[in-house]
């Protein structure tokens, strides 16, 4: 009984960085360099713990789960993990003095860690069911060399043995488990990004035709005025059309850039960027489309608004909410947007429209996957703007009036800008 109360405590010692991973390092930390390490340290913590209350049995064994860490490691992570969490194991169990299972330790360690080596690069190419496969193999292998060199240095009694063959299945389960546990976490956050990939894309789609026709709007009056710059006769106003012309094009270029920027795959990088400016942008993506719902846009925006974010995602957000402020208006309106700093080092972008409004339930379920009332809303922009702005620490305030409107306001932390540098 006191074996199996071990064998769980060590159970728990390999579960909590997995948890601690998921929880608290993916959604925070950006870079997959920084990710790797701050897991290669994990499992490291996980190692130790693990050889610092093995399962007690005899004198010469330590009975421990030392090995899936170092599995999940080296498999996830790459060559240098392996060996980090190899020669962490090695030089831990030097601590505890150099026995027979000092030795054990080191030569199963040389036989194994190759092998696993070797099935790194097909593991991390593979699917779920041959990494399942892989990992589960290598565990018994690894079992199964322990056993054998425990055997011939201990000899093969019907005690020792018992114990190493619980171990070898309780090591082989584990892992069978915790591989299929953490390929499913993995596949449900791959789902999250195609989800929030695949919302965007959609919102593109929908700003595509208008945005085609506002290209085009500019580009027939350039070529309206092309033709009259053609006639011989032309009066001296040759000048002021050649200057409406150039304006033309630069506002069609400049549609172009901003929505070049939105539809863009999302880089992680975080950066000071000025919340005025990006505003405008979107603010000249939603333009036509607002333009073509009969809806005024009226902005009284400060342009000394610093904030720490990632512009492309502050973008996407935003654009959520205002294109639901539009949508919200079927006969057209007025929709205001302000941008203030507010007390508490915030920066306050409010967004009001003359909508439809909601009901408090609506206001609670908002942001809820799929929770739409539109014929073919998908229920997922305001779900992602939600995320968005937690994920920049700021919040959202939503007041509403059923048949009156809308209001949003959006705080976010303000960046404290010593210097103007370009956004
Ligand atoms: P979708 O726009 O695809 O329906 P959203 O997540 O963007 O999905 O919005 C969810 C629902 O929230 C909308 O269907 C709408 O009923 C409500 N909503 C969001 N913003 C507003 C607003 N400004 N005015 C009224 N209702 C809104
Ligand atoms: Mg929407």
């Amino acid at each position: 009984m006191n074996i199996l109360k071990d064998f769980l405590l060590q159970l728990t010692l390999i579960v909590i960085p997995i948890f601690i991973y998921f929880t608290f390092i993916t959604e925070r930390v950006k870079s997959d360099k920084n990710k790797n390490v701050i897991m290669s340290i994990l499992w490291g913590i996980s190692i130790l713990l693990c050889m610092s209350f093995p399962v007690s049995y005899g004198e010469n064994a330590r009975l421990d789960l030392r090995f899936i860490p170092l599995l999940f490691g080296t498999l996830y992570l790459g060559y240098f993990p392996g060996v980090f969490l190899s020669a962490l194991i090695i030089f831990f169990r030097l601590y505890f003095g150099i026995s027979l299972g000092f030795y054990n330790t080191v030569f199963v360690l040389l036989l194994s860690l190759p092998v696993i080596f070797y099935f790194q690069k097909s593991f991390a190419r593979s699917k779920k069911d041959k990494r399942v496969k892989i990992a589960v193999g290598l565990s018994f292998y690894y079992c199964l060399l322990g056993l054998t060199f425990f055997g011939v240095l201990n000899g093969f009694s019907f005690d020792h043995m018992s114990v190493q063959i619980i171990h070898l299945i309780f090591v082989v389960v584990v892992t069978w488990l915790f591989i299929i546990l953490s390929e499913m976490i993995r596949e449900i956050q791959v789902l999250r990004i195609e989800v929030q990939n695949s919302e965007k894309f959609r919102v593109v789609s929908e700003l595509t035709s208008v945005f085609a026709h506002e290209i085009r709007n500019p580009m027939q009056v350039t070529r309206g005025f092309l033709q009259l710059l053609n006639d011989p006769d032309l009066p001296s106003k040759k000048k002021e059309y050649i200057q409406i012309s150039i304006e033309e094009l630069d506002r069609a270029n400049e549609i172009i850039d901003d929505f070049l920027l939105f539809s863009k795959p999302d880089i992680n990088n975080n950066k000071k960027v000025n919340v005025g400016y990006q505003l405008e942008r979107v603010i000249n993506i939603i333009q036509s489309y607002s333009l073509n719902h009969n809806v005024e846009i009226k902005t009284d925006i400060l342009y000394n608004c610093w904030i720490y974010a990632n512009p492309q995602k502050l973008n996407q957000s935003l654009i959520n909410i205002l294109k639901n402020a539009v949508e919200s208006m079927p006969d057209g309106g007025i929709v205001w947007i302000t941008c203030t700093t507010a007390d508490d080092g915030y920066i306050k972008i409010n967004i009001k429209d003359q909508g439809i409004g909601m009901t408090n339930k609506q206001i609670d379920r908002l942001g809820t996957p799929f929770y739409s009332l539109k014929e073919k809303g998908t229920g997922l922009g305001m779900m992602i703007s939600f995320q968005i702005i937690r994920s920049f620490k700021g919040k959202i305030i939503v007041n509403s009036e059923k048949g009156t409107g809308t209001e949003f306001i959006i705080f976010l932390p303000q960046e404290s800008q010593t210097e103007r540098t370009a956004i």
